[in-house]
This record gives C-alpha cells, sequence and structure tokens, in this order.
C-alpha cells in the first residue's frame, strides 16, 4: 500500500496540553457505554480544491469552528465510517478490516459529490490516533475502541452544488456493549417509511440517511421494540436492512440467506466478513430476496429457524421478535439461535486475536 509520504503529505503532531486523568480515564473504562465518552485527540485532514488534500494534523480533541454557510448545515453533504480497534489477547491493538472502511468511504465520497481519500492516508490516520489514545482501549469482553471518521463540507457557500473545501476528521470513542440491556434476542418493528429507494443514497454511509430513520426507529421503540427493519421502496415487500445493521435468514436445511447488495442497502463489512465465515463452515450461503410475508410464513412453519442482525456496533445480534401492521410473529424460539451463536463466536474470536485470522482482516498496530 502508498504510504501518505506518496500523496506528499505528513502528519504534525501535538499532544494534547492537559489530557484526562488517569483516575478519569479508567472509570470511563470500567464503564465505558456506547458514543458517550472520547479519547483526547482526533485527526483533521483538510482539502481543497486545485490543492487537493493538505495539512494532516493529531491534535488536541476540540470543537470545530464552521462558518455559518458551510455547505454540510445545509445540505448534508457528509459522510462516515464506523469501524473498531481491539485489545488482543496478547495485548496487540488490532483493527478489523480498515481497508474495506476506507474503499466503502470513498464510495459514500463518489455518490456524495467529494474528494475521494486515498485508503492509505485513511488507514494511516486511524493508526495513528489508536496508537496515542492507546490508553483509552477498553479490555473487558465486547469492549472496544470505536472509531469514527467522518467528512464535511467545510465551504461558506450557499449555492447547491458540491463544495470546494472539506475537512476530514477521525474521532475515538470506548465502547461496551452496543446494547445496554445485553438483551438475549431483540425485537423489530417492520416501518411503513421507506429508508432508500432504487437511485438513492441507500448504499452510501451519509448522515442524511440516519436523520430520516430516527422518526421510524423513534417509532419502533414507542411500540416496544429495539428496532426499525426496513422494506424496498418499490414493493414494500422485500427485506432490506435495520437503521442500523444487516440481516441473515438461517433455514433448518443450514442454508443462510441475506439481502442482496442492490443499491439501497448498505454494503456491510460485518455482513461479508459472516459471508466468508459461513462459507469457510461449509454453510450453503445465498445473497437475494425474501419477502416479510415468507419471513412470516417460514417463521410459522419450522423452516426459518433464526434471524440475526449485525454490525460493526452491535456485532451479531439474534432477532426474536418481528412485528408490523399485519400482526407480529416469534422466530424459532424467540432467544438466540445456535448458528448465531456460532458465527458471532468465530468473528469475536479472530477480532480478539484467539483464532487464525486466514483471511487477513487483522492489522495490528
Ligand atoms: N446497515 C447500516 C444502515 C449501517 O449503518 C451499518 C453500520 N455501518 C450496517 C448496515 C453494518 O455495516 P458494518 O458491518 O460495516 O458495520
Amino acid at each position: 500500500m502508498a504510504t501518505i509520504a506518496d500523496a506528499g503529505l505528513t502528519f504534525t503532531t501535538s499532544a494534547h496540553p492537559a489530557p484526562t486523568s488517569a483516575q478519569t480515564r479508567s472509570d470511563v473504562l470500567a464503564n465505558p457505554g456506547f458514543g458517550t465518552n472520547f479519547t483526547d485527540h482526533m485527526v483533521t485532514i483538510e482539502w481543497t480544491e486545485g490543492r487537493g488534500w493538505h495539512d494532516a494534523v493529531i491534535g488536541p480533541r476540540q470543537p470545530i469552528a464552521l462558518d455559518p454557510a458551510a455547505s454540510v448545515l445545509h445540505y448534508a453533504q457528509e459522510i462516515f465510517e464506523g469501524l473498531k480497534a481491539y485489545k488482543q489477547a496478547d495485548g496487540a491493538i488490532a483493527l478489523f478490516r480498515p481497508e474495506a472502511n476506507a474503499a466503502r468511504f470513498n464510495l459514500s465520497a463518489q455518490r456524495l459529490a467529494m474528494p475521494e481519500l486515498p485508503e492509505a492516508l485513511f488507514v494511516e490516520a486511524i493508526e495513528r490516533l489508536v496508537a496515542l489514545d492507546r490508553d483509552w482501549i477498553p479490555e473487558g469482553e465486547g469492549s472496544s475502541l470505536y472509531l469514527r471518521p467522518f467528512m464535511i463540507a467545510t465551504e461558506a457557500f450557499l449555492g447547491v452544488r458540491p463544495a470546494k473545501q472539506y475537512k476530514f476528521i477521525v474521532i475515538a470513542s470506548p465502547a461496551g456493549n452496543y446494547f445496554k440491556s445485553g438483551a438475549p434476542a431483540v425485537s423489530i418493528w417492520v416501518s411503513d417509511y421507506t429508508r432508500a429507494a432504487p437511485g438513492g443514497t441507500g448504499a452510501a454511509k451519509c448522515g442524511g440517511n440516519y436523520a430520516a430513520s430516527l422518526v421510524p426507529q423513534a417509532e419502533a421503540i414507542a411500540r416496544g421494540h429495539d428496532q426499525v427493519v426496513f422494506l424496498d421502496a418499490a414493493e414494500h415487500k422485500w427485506i432490506e436492512e435495520l437503521g442500523g445493521m444487516n440481516l441473515y435468514f438461517v433455514f433448518e436445511d443450514g442454508t443462510l440467506l441475506t439481502p442482496a447488495l442492490t443499491g439501497t442497502i448498505l454494503p456491510g463489512i460485518t455482513r461479508d466478513s459472516l459471508l466468508a465465515l459461513a462459507r469457510e463452515e461449509g454453510l450453503n450461503v445465498e445473497e437475494g430476496r425474501y419477502s416479510l410475508d415468507q419471513w412470516r410464513e417460514d417463521a410459522a412453519s419450522g423452516k426459518l429457524v433464526e434471524t440475526f442482525a449485525c454490525g460493526t456496533a452491535a456485532v451479531v445480534t439474534p432477532v426474536g421478535r418481528v412485528a408490523g401492521r399485519d400482526g407480529e410473529f416469534t422466530i424459532g424460539t424467540g432467544g438466540p439461535g445456535q448458528l448465531t451463536g456460532k458465527l458471532k463466536s468465530r468473528l469475536v474470536a479472530i477480532q480478539r486475536g484467539e483464532a487464525p485470522d486466514s483471511h487477513g482482516w487483522i492489522r495490528k498496530i
């Protein structure tokens, strides 16, 4: 892989003048939660039309100054990523498939008319931040340092066109289990809202997609469920994904099915990793279409035995109950299924350095 020096960039590092005290940090690490605590430093890299990427800095984490006319604030020209650094069994620090996040980031950038960031620069920015803030990685089971790279349009201009200035930023947040309850299985609500239409931005990780998912998610919570599941926009029939996770269906004959990447769902890196692991297990894995009606029918007949959601934040989470306007149904026993547990353990063991990394997914820092 090319280094950032090839891009004519060198990082400037300035340590935080007043870093968090060791006591406060260890309090956070003892009970990290999700997304509420942050490390001491951040990365920023600027992009200007005609100049490209410049001024790569790792410095104290602090508020950013934006002109009130900055395009991101008006037209939502913003993309982001989410990945984790793990403290492995032998004390090493490892990233899981950061190159895959770099590649997806650039696909998102293309869709949002933003400049692409060289993959090596994306990965190096993350590696440097994790190395500097390495004392912030929690060690407990299910814990990690969640990394949030993102890019915003900073140009002060109110016309509707791609901006000519951007800022790439990486922040880091110690994370425990994503679901507070540590629920054995989640309950999901089938939304009447649409997340993404053909030709839209569903396959991009842009903030706007998530803004539009907040009302459907709030509705799911109000109805007593944990998560929302979206159907396709054209027929409102085919299952797509949850607000922040992909789905897998497990059949009694051992077949696994996950909705195909048709352009309206996010190409999850966990989804992709599980495809590879399941194939390695000798399972028949299909990417295709699955309708809500079929899901209900197969759950009732026992043909479908498990369903699970997967993503970086919550890893692999069993789905126990599904409800929508047409009533509700239970999957299997309503609790965690066998294959779900097995695939989760295999993935977590690789991330934790407790199983061989035969796919070259681990990048040690
Ligand atoms: N779908 C959506 C809409 C998401 O936001 C995420 C989280 N990035 C995923 C799926 C899962 O993707 P990944 O496995 O790369 O975290």
